[in-house]
């Protein structure tokens, strides 16, 4: 009875030390097992952000008169002797009523032009043409002073026109209805230039009913080179360069 009675406890005790290393062996494979599948899952979950940083928006600069991305307006005025130094004739249809000197742009606008004008051409068979392009300082003050001065509205002052800094183009139909006219924007040609300019980096730069954000009146015919990703950015957005200015600086 007793040596039986000692075989049972003995086997208990065999039982224990084989039982318990062995639950803790296989316990320890089963957490190994866990954290090798779930490796990827932590490493796919934190690399969203590491690969898809958020993205700079353009910013707006009211000092350097040379940048693309410079917003004038009569309160950020350029310089008078800034002349840009990369002013070229874009190879566009020219209103003959111009000169020359004043139908030039800065050499990407132009480019853009180019682009712009034949794809009118090519997608809506429409004929754009160029009006006025790069205005000297002071030419835009004969203009302003000529049309009154500080008694009126329609008129940019002087260090105030975006056509100094040669990044504006007055675009029309190649006959001369609506030129720097309001109905411009009725026509075929204006709704197509101002549904489209964005994909060229041009932006309607005075559009309706914005008047007074803008401090200019409605001009249809008015395009500002912007570069396409902020053209495209204001674009959607329905922004004037003076409300994105004003959500940079908040
Ligand atoms: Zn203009």
């Amino acid at each position: 009875m007793a040596v039986r009675k000692l075989h049972n406890w003995h086997y208990i005790v065999l039982a224990a030390i084989v039982i318990i290393p062995a639950s803790y062996f296989l316990y320890g494979l089963y957490q190994n097992s866990e954290t090798v599948q779930r490796q990827p899952e932590s490493v796919s979950q934190a690399n969203p952000a590491q690969l898809d940083p958020q993205p700079a928006l353009p910013e707006l600069t009211i000092s350097d008169d040379s940048s693309v991305l410079r917003l004038i307006n009569a309160e950020h005025r350029l310089a008078p002797e800034y002349v840009p130094s990369d002013l070229a004739l874009p190879d566009v249809s020219l209103d003959s009523r111009n000169p020359e000197s004043q139908l030039r742009l800065r050499a990407d606008a132009a480019q853009a032009l180019e682009r712009m004008f034949a794809a009118a051409k090519e997608e809506e068979d429409l004929d754009l043409q160029l009006a006025s392009g790069y205005r000297p300082y002071s030419t835009q003050e004969a203009i302003y002073n000529s049309a009154g001065g500080e008694n009126q509205t329609l008129v940019a002052v002087p260090g105030g026109s975006e056509h100094q800094s040669g990044l504006a183009a007055d675009i029309k139909r190649e006959d001369f209805v609506c030129r720097l006219e309001e109905c411009f924007g009725n026509q075929p040609e204006g709704i197509w230039s101002a549904g489209n300019a964005h994909r060229f980096g041009y932006i309607l730069r005075y559009p309706e009913g914005k008047e007074d954000i803008t401090g200019i009146s409605y001009e249809a015919w008015h395009f500002r080179y912007v570069g396409e990703e902020l053209a495209k950015i204001l674009h959607d957005e329905n922004l004037t360069l003076e409300e994105y200015y004003q959500r940079q600086v908040q």
